[in-house]
């Protein structure tokens, strides 16, 4: 198969990998079968991987299982080594993982980069987590007793990541599960598997031991959950993705009572208030809405603004969303890519229709890129009211949808109405105000006057129906280790 052009930039070609990497060693499917992967910006084909079913999940499975024992009994401090070297070797290769990333996702260039380096950062922080997975010494409750609780690792782990940061939503999961002394199957989405194989290739050259980290690659994403989740080796499943399939994956779960960590969807309400710095909100709301062209889970869903104050807020909004520029991710000045398939943009347009017939109006939209993919030109709605699709469900898309509020307690009703829990945001001078109103928000995140709120070093999730646990951080370590309470008699 010849090289597609916009694999062509890459100049360390080890990292294109079009074969899945179990126990160390890079292969095909047992049945033989492939799949396609696209670039979303042309539609055309960029090269075919494994379309892997059960029986190439089990052998990840029993590949990661006879490795785990070994990589737990590492010391902390030789775990990280291999951590840190597989970090260095994402640095060093940025640029070509971000290619990569923009060949098969779509997102700009300069997107791509900040998700590598994102996406390095939980390698680092989890490199020096490693060591630092303290227990404790409990004061002693019997007369000849301690007491003690050591944190040890769950054991294998499946991880099963989505298309919207394919790097970094791996290296999220995958690198403190590793710190742990966990081993991982990773099943990353099958519109993103390049970026995750080249990750793999990175791990094997960091040295990283056959079988501890896995990658398969599969179309049948359900028939691969479905394995992970039936497995009683598999102790762990850390899933990224829709509400509908982490329910599913939960419940598949509770039979053998396996931990679970889920980031489900979002419904980020952003809001508005009288005394906000309309400046700083227009940019917050353009950088939440429109990153990666509005696929984040994050990204602000609702809109709502106080209403003495909408229409000069809508005003520069529009005039900002008017200069968006849309186009392939490897141009430059391009700041909105392709969505990532035919189904993600019929659901934009399912929504956008849907408002308009309920009355919302267009107040801008963007040009459209010249490329012939999945481009949705970026579009700005107003007047737009709870009884729309949009308003409970998350978009996913260029499009950002204006509603207004009264006054404090009907934005907090408001944001709140909804079986989201993920991010959410307030702009608001009065610090009182904004202080009353983060408290009162049912959400896993809250931004108060800025939307840059993701970073290695804080919690990342959700609660109500966005999900269970959090990732990076402190706490991201304790979601792939067990409390063991130890009783130790007869000392006196
Ligand atoms: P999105 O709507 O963002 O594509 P999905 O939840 O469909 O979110 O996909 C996220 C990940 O879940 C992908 O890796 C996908 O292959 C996987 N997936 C989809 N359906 C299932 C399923 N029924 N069981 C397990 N994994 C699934």
């Amino acid at each position: 198969m010849s090289m597609p052009s916009s694999l062509r930039s890459i100049i360390n070609t080890e990292l294109i990998r079009t074969e899945a990497y179990i126990d160390g060693t890079w292969c095909q499917a047992i049945d033989g079968a492939v799949f396609d992967v696209r670039d979303p910006a042309t539609c055309n084909r960029l090269t075919q991987v494994p379309n892997m079913g059960e029986k190439d999940c089990l052998r990840a499975i029993d590949a990661a299982d006879a490795a785990q024992k070994p990589w737990s009994a590492l010391t902390a401090k030789e775990r990280s080594v291999f951590l840190r070297r597989w970090h260095d070797l994402i640095l060093s290769n940025q640029s070509d993982l971000a290619a990569l990333i923009v060949a098969e996702q779509g997102k700009p260039l300069a997107e791509a980069l900040g998700e590598v380096a994102y996406a390095a950062s939980f390698v680092e922080w989890f490199a020096e987590e490693a060591r630092r997975a303290y227990g404790d010494v409990i004061p002693q409750t019997r007369n000849g007793q301690r007491s003690l609780v050591i944190k040890q690792p769950i054991g294998v782990v499946a991880a099963i990541t989505p298309w919207n940061f394919p790097i970094a939503m791996i290296t999220r999961k995958v690198a403190p599960a590793l710190a742990a002394g966990c081993t991982v199957v990773a099943k990353p989405a099958e519109d993103t598997p390049l970026s995750a194989l080249a990750l793999a290739a990175l791990a094997e050259a960091a040295g990283i031991p056959a079988g501890v980290f896995n990658v398969v690659t599969a179309a049948r994403g359900a028939l691969i959950g479905k394995t992970m989740c039936e497995s009683p080796v598999v102790r762990k499943l850390s899933f990224t993705g829709s509400t509908a399939v982490g329910k599913l994956l939960a419940e598949q779960c509770a039979r053998t009572v396996k931990r679970v960590s889920l980031e489900l969807g979002g419904n980020a309400p952003f809001l508005v208030f009288d005394d906000a710095d309309l400046d700083a909100a227009v940019a917050g709301a353009m950088a939440s809405k429109y990153r990666n062209a509005g696929q984040t889970c994050i990204c602000a869903n609702r809109i709502l603004v106080q209403d003495s104050i909408k229409d000069a807020f809508a005003e520069k909004l529009a005039d900002a969303v008017s200069h968006l520029r849309q186009g392939s991710g490897f141009e430059d000045g391009i700041n909105q890519g392709p969505l990532i398939n035919s189904a993600a943009y019929d659901k934009v347009v399912r929504l956008v229709d849907d408002a308009l017939a309920k009355g919302a109006t267009v107040r801008t939209q963007a040009p459209r890129a010249a490329e012939t993919g999945v481009f949705f030109p970026p579009l700005l709605l107003d007047n737009a009211t709870p009884d729309m699709d949009m308003y409970a469900q998350e978009i996913f898309g260029p499009v950002a949808a204006l509603y207004t509020f009264k006054d404090e307690a009907e934005a907090i009703a408001m944001a709140n109405a909804t079986s989201a829990g993920l991010a959410a945001y307030v702009y608001a001078r009065d610090i009182g105000r904004a202080w009353r109103v983060a408290e009162a928000l049912e959400y896993g995140m809250v931004g108060i006057n800025d939307i840059a709120i993701s970073a290695t070093e804080v919690p990342f999730g959700g609660v109500k129906e966005s999900g269970v646990g959090r990732e990076g951080a402190k706490y991201g370590l304790e979601e792939f280790m067990e409390i063991k309470y130890m009783c130790m008699g007869g000392i006196s």
